[in-house]
């Protein structure tokens, strides 16, 4: 069953989103070359802790860290480490927030001081998979609906998608139904409602979609090894299309922002 949230359970769900999205934006401050995947995670925890949630994914299933970080041929579900970023990096953090019992999910991928041309366009092209898959949002649409139009934008720039790994419900827990996978056909799957939320995430790769585990447990990488990036955000269905909760542009207070 895929639950139609009330009013009070959408501002909580806003709330905790909009506590991701400024934690996407502190955060963002600190990535530079040199800082350990571990400072990160402190530095993530201890923001999203200041305003009044918890961190969705600390032992999630068992999840040793605050927030998941993958770099480079690491897909997702990295775990923050001494490891320490270095110029032209891949790093994806995939935060989660949790305000009165409800979440919000959004994953995005940074490119650490200068980036290769190749890496800069497989970051734009997968954010641009993840607003087309968005615009295919509405009530009664389907989850096939905006997977087909995820895969058509990877499809176009030649980009492997990760299949193992999907989209999903959001509300009271984290993962819920429905599986939204970042491929399918139009008008199959399960249809969404105004009132759904739900997380959509492509996952894109520069080579073969083909991933496996780490000993860890936990890191997926790309069986080639090649680089991949992760775009997520956490959305309500509304009866014209959809509105995102993890937004971006949100504004950090000022005793928030660190001073060089
Ligand atoms: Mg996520
Ligand atoms: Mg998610």
């Amino acid at each position: 069953m895929i639950v139609v949230r009330n009013e009070d359970e959408i501002n909580k769900l806003r709330e905790a989103g909009k506590v991701v999205g400024l934690c996407h934006k502190y955060i963002q401050q600190f990535i530079k070359p040199g800082i350990s995947t571990k400072e990160l995670d402190r530095l993530a925890k201890k923001f999203i802790e200041s305003k009044g949630c918890t961190c969705s994914f600390e032992g999630l299933y068992g999840f040793p860290g605050s927030i998941c970080i993958s770099v480079n041929n690491e897909v997702v579900h990295g775990i923050p480490s001494h490891r320490k970023l270095r110029n032209g990096d891949i790093v994806k953090l995939d935060i989660g927030a949790c305000y009165q019992g409800y979440h919000g999910d959004s994953a995005w991928s940074y490119i650490v001081g200068e980036g290769k041309p190749r890496d800069i366009k497989l970051l734009e092209r997968t954010e641009e998979s993840l607003m087309a898959g968005l615009a295919a949002i509405h009530d009664g649409c389907t989850t096939g609906d905006i997977g087909h139009a995820v895969e058509k934008v990877a499809h176009k720039y030649n980009l492997g998608v990760v299949k193992e790994l999907v989209g999903h419900g959001v509300g009271d827990k984290v993962h819920l139904e429905p599986d939204v996978p970042n491929y399918g056909h139009e008008h199959k799957g399960p249809v969404l409602h105004t009132g759904n939320v739900i997380a959509v995430e492509p996952m894109l790769n520069l080579g073969t979609a083909d991933i496996y585990m780490l000993d860890d447990d936990w890191t997926i990488c790309t069986d080639d090894d090649e680089n991949s990036a992760h775009f997520e955000h956490t959305v309500l269905v509304t009866d014209n299309g959809y509105e995102i909760l993890t937004r971006r542009d949100v504004e950090l207070d000022p005793e928030d922002i660190v001073k060089e």
